[in-house]
């Protein structure tokens, strides 16, 4: 009963977001091939692999690895590096490398290393953010990375149509992720950080790593097969509003 069947990679499985991505996959039957920095956790019909995606020699051994098993039906770009925080004026060089590096430069690198594994039909999913969409004060690294993720997904769709692969992606809003929950925790004020965070959405809440997991699962399925070089936001109405965190929605 499954949409499609073969191989999933997941990149940045180990935890939060990528980790829910691997698990549902593994979940609904399908192949996974979890990469990570880190070893991902075991789950039933789930292959781990630790190598760092911003290396051709970690790339090398994701595609070693996709060729001995067969195809590869969806890809997931979802690793990222977020702790280059700074504002325009002083980020620091090192950390814009490393950011635009992990989050634009490796997901153009691997998928491309991979289309040639990928059947007419196939799909590559990005994980961006609606800080791709809009931009946050003093985290000018990752917002260019992300802005440059959600173009750079509507490039791949147009050049890697004729393949016969779709290309789209997810832009979450504050997810539950133990990365955010770590921030929260670790705030002055932990309940008002909360409810900032949470109050940043017109539903009031975060999102789950689960809720983002099912609309990359969607766009990588059949389902989603007309479309390509689309961005959807899982962001409970964030970016529905001009208004900033803590007004009326
Ligand atoms: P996280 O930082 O908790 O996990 C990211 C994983 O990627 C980690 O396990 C890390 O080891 C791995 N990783 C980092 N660099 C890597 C590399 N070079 N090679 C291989 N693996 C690498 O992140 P998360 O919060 O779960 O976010 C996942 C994705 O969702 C990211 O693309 C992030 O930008 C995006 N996102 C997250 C949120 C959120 O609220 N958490 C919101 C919007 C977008």
């Amino acid at each position: 009963d499954t949409p499609f069947a073969g191989q999933v990679i997941v990149t940045g499985a180990a935890r939060g977001i990528g980790r829910a991505i691997a698990e549902l996959y593994a979940e609904r039957g399908h192949q996974v091939l979890s990469v990570d920095l880190n070893l991902p956790p075991t789950l039933k019909g789930q292959r781990r692999l630790k190598a760092d995606i911003s290396t051709a020699a970690g790339r090398n051994r994701i595609v070693r690895a996709a060729h001995e098993l067969g195809q590869v039906t969806v890809l997931v770009n979802n690793a990222a590096y977020q702790n280059a925080h700074g504002s325009v004026l002083n980020v620091s060089e090192r950390g814009w490398a490393r950011t635009l590096n992990v989050n634009l430069t490796a997901p153009l690198l691997l998928t491309r290393a991979l289309v040639p594994l990928m059947p007419h039909g196939s799909a590559v999913v990005n994980v961006a953010s609606v800080q791709g969409l809009l931009a946050e004060q003093n985290n000018a690294a990752y917002n260019a990375s992300k802005g440059g993720l959600v173009n750079l997904t509507r490039a791949m769709a147009l050049d890697l149509a004729p393949h016969g692969l779709r290309v789209n992606a997810v832009a979450p809003g504050a997810i539950s992720t133990e990365a955010v929950l770590e921030a929260i925790a670790s705030s002055e004020n932990p309940d008002q950080t909360r409810q900032d965070y949470e109050d940043l959405h017109a539903l009031r809440r975060l999102g789950t790593p689960r809720e983002v997991a099912q609309t990359v699962y969607f766009l990588g399925s059949a389902e989603a097969s007309f479309l390509t070089g689309t961005i959807i936001p899982v962001d409970g109405g964030m970016t529905a509003s001009f208004m900033m965190a803590g007004r009326p929605v």
